[in-house]
């Protein structure tokens, strides 16, 4: 059965969609620790990151990197943070966190609420800033 993650990437499940390249997808986290914060995956279905072939997990971080200065450079924040969880969702991701302090990045923190207009409009901006990299 596809993940989640699958699903959002075939559009079969709506997503604030930040980025795409033929190997790689990035999207709002729709319960976000920050504004802008976005997940980060390979198309390719793989549960675990250090499970990811070479290819694969060198593309995504190198993919990582450039969504995260799109993100910081709409986002203001001191500086991105970044963490691999994947405990809830079972297709490898990588957090990108606009953090202004270590509690920033506390998951056990209440979630933010944004309106569909707010995350849409954050996603765009985003969007436009990595197309300029
Ligand atoms: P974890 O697997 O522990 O890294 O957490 C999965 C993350 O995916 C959480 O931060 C969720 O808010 C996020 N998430 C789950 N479903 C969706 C979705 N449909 N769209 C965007 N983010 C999601």
């Amino acid at each position: 059965m596809s993940s989640i993650f699958s699903k959002i990437v075939k559009g079969e499940i709506p997503s604030y969609k930040v980025a795409e390249t033929e190997d790689f997808f990035a999207f709002l986290d729709i319960n976000p620790l920050a504004q802008g914060h976005t997940l980060v995956i390979p198309k390719k279905e793989v549960d675990y990151v250090f499970d990811l072939d070479e290819e694969t997990y060198t593309g995504l971080w190198t993919f990582a990197k450039k969504v995260g200065k799109a993100v910081e450079s709409v986002v203001p924040c001191k500086r991105i943070g970044i963490t691999v969880i994947g405990l809830e969702v079972p297709h490898t991701h990588i957090h990108i966190i606009p953090i202004n302090s270590i509690y920033d990045m506390d998951f056990k923190r209440d979630k933010l609420k944004f309106s569909a207009q707010e995350f849409h409009s954050v996603a765009n901006k985003i969007s436009k800033a990595y197309n300029k990299l």
